[in-house]
């Protein structure tokens, strides 16, 4: 048994050093622990309280052996032998995107949905109903995406499929889309549970930790290297912070164009991306809905859509 840990754990230390940038970094575990310690916040105290100190994956550049040792418990001996594999440690390009059939796009998204769908990466893995890997247009121009899955999308593995979700879908044919016009999903693919014993419980859901996010967030930028969309929509503060890379709150970055960040991809065509507020949040809350169609708008313009009539 301890040979196969020292084993595991010498794999796992093989398959951090082979990354380019760190994306299990031991401030991001730090505050992983801290947070999980943390009463449950809800959604809208996710928005309201946008104080996270969150130091993104690329904040650190050092690998230390206590950070291997905190993450190790999080790996199964399986997923060990993808990523020595290599499974999940592929790359994609912008510029093969661009070459490829919608057809070759929409087989690439099934690939990376498949590996979402078998991932024990972190322990949200163990608790998950069903993986939530994201769905759409293999060839969207603009992609809306969201912190992690609710009870909702769990039960069925659909993103946005709740009384949010419905919500969202109302937001996007304002904007003169339909919903297979995009691309809709999440930065973690499970869904993180405040008592995660209890995955039939209503109101059980919280937002994704730094630790979650750090591990899960991979998948998120292969699908959007794979779908290389112009318009990315963060929906609130969790995404936004994650995806522009910057710990402001919410009421700070939304309102204006940024540029997506990836950690694992190299975004040679810059990718524009707008942070606007959580459809649950907008449940919560009917009077940010005005700002956030404002936020809309602005997405609009640049992609010259027009508000269908009627
Ligand atoms: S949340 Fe992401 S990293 Fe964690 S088990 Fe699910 S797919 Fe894997």
């Amino acid at each position: 048994m301890k040979d196969n840990v020292r084993a595991l754990a010498a794999e796992f230390k093989k398959f951090l050093s082979t990354r380019q940038e760190d994306d299990l970094t031991p401030a991001a575990f730090t505050q992983a622990a801290a947070h999980v310690s943390e009463p449950a916040r809800t959604h809208a105290e996710t928005e309201q309280q946008d104080h996270l100190t969150i130091e993104f994956a690329r904040a650190s550049k050092k690998q230390t052996s206590s950070h291997c040792s905190a993450t190790l418990s999080t790996v199964t001996q399986e997923t060990a032998e993808k990523e020595q594999n290599g499974a999940l440690n592929e790359s994609f390009s912008q510029e093969t995107a661009t070459t490829m059939s919608k057809a070759e796009k929409q087989a690439l998204l099934d690939q990376i949905a498949e590996e979402i769908k078998a991932c024990h990466r972190c322990p949200l893995g163990a608790t998950r109903l069903n993986a939530v890997p994201g769905e759409g247009n293999p060839n969207a121009t603009l992609m809306f995406i969201g912190e992690g899955p609710g009870f909702d999308e769990d039960h069925k593995g659909r993103p946005f499929i709740g009384r949010a979700g419905q919500l969202l879908d109302k937001m996007i044919a304002a904007m003169g889309l339909k919903r297979e016009d995009v691309f809709i999903g999440n930065i973690a693919k499970c869904h993180p549970m405040v008592n995660p014993e209890n995955p039939e419980a209503h109101g059980n859901d919280r937002a994704p930790n730094a630790g979650e996010i750090a591990v899960c967030r991979k998948f998120i930028e292969r699908q959007i290297a794979a779908i290389s969309p112009k318009y990315v929509v963060a929906l609130g503060g969790v995404a936004a912070k994650a995806l522009i890379s910057d710990t402001n709150s919410l009421g700070a970055l939304r309102g204006k164009f940024h540029l997506l960040h990836l950690d694992s991809v190299e975004l040679k065509k810059p990718v524009k991306i707008i942070a606007t507020y959580h459809p649950a949040a907008l449940l919560r809350n009917p009077n940010w809905k005005k700002d956030a169609w404002a936020d809309l708008q602005m997405v609009m313009a640049e992609m010259g859509l027009k508000r269908p009539q009627g």
